[in-house]
């Protein structure tokens, strides 16, 4: 059996070599805007990230899609990316479910049982 050697990607993020179904595939259209390419397959300068908030919001952070396209403004590739992230992740992108986290930490007092043993008189 032959070894298929599956094509790596690095990520313009973290720079890291993955597996190109990994991460996603942003591409700069011949207008010069920069989109997420959800098929691979659409035409003109591709680079790819990784399906990672965390890398996303690096990338944000640093403008790493500006910079690697150089473009002036790619706010619309970041928040492509996100959607595109939260749906690999989440699977039913269309449902917006409310954070509503409450987390009602209730942390009981340790009680502290101090005996405080006194010696009785001896009466002898
Ligand atoms: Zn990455």
């Amino acid at each position: 059996m032959k070894q298929k050697k599956k094509p790596q990607r690095m990520c313009i993020s973290c720079r890291s070599m993955k597996n190109k179904m990994d991460l996603a595939r942003l591409v700069k259209a011949q207008d010069g805007s920069v989109a997420v390419d959800a098929t691979g397959k659409k035409p003109g300068r591709g680079a790819y990230i990784c399906k990672d908030p965390a890398c996303a919001e690096l990338a944000r952070k640093q403008r790493k899609i500006e910079r690697c396209f150089e473009v002036s403004d790619a706010g619309g590739a970041y928040a492509e990316l996100s959607a595109a992230i939260a749906a690999a992740a989440g699977g039913a992108a269309t449902d917006p479910a409310p954070s509503a986290a409450t987390s009602a930490a209730t942390s009981p007092a340790p009680s502290t049982a101090t005996s405080t043993a006194a010696d009785p008189p001896q009466d002898i």
